[in-house]
């Protein structure tokens, strides 16, 4: 099931919900197919890698999707999580604002 959202690659997101509530990071990958987002340094996991003719093998830390859902874009003036909006502004340009104070996003 495709997810619509307005995060996109290198927004700074905070977790609302679930084990890293409050944390906050960049968003490394969209994945609106599977409704997820990867987040750097949010959700880590510990991964087994076996060894390899290329590689030493051992324990790697990488980062687990984490819902959409659960994740809200930060917004730098409010200092929290908020939810995106959009205008059009006068030469045209489409750009994502907060809800709350209404900044402009995008540049
Ligand atoms: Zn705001």
């Amino acid at each position: 099931m495709m997810v619509k959202t307005r995060i996109r690659r290198d927004d700074e997101v905070i977790v609302i919900a679930g084990r890293d509530k409050g944390a906050r990071g960049k968003v490394v990958r969209v994945l609106p197919q599977d409704g997820t987002v990867l987040v750097s340094k949010v959700n880590m996991i510990k991964r087994h890698t076996r060894q390899t003719q290329n590689t030493s093998g051992g324990i790697i830390e990488k980062e687990a999707p984490l819902a959409i859902s659960n994740v809200q874009f930060f917004c730098p003036k409010c200092k929290t999580g908020v939810r995106l909006g959009s205008k059009v502004l006068e030469d045209g340009r489409k750009v994502r604002t907060c809800r709350k104070c209404g900044e402009v996003l995008d540049r």
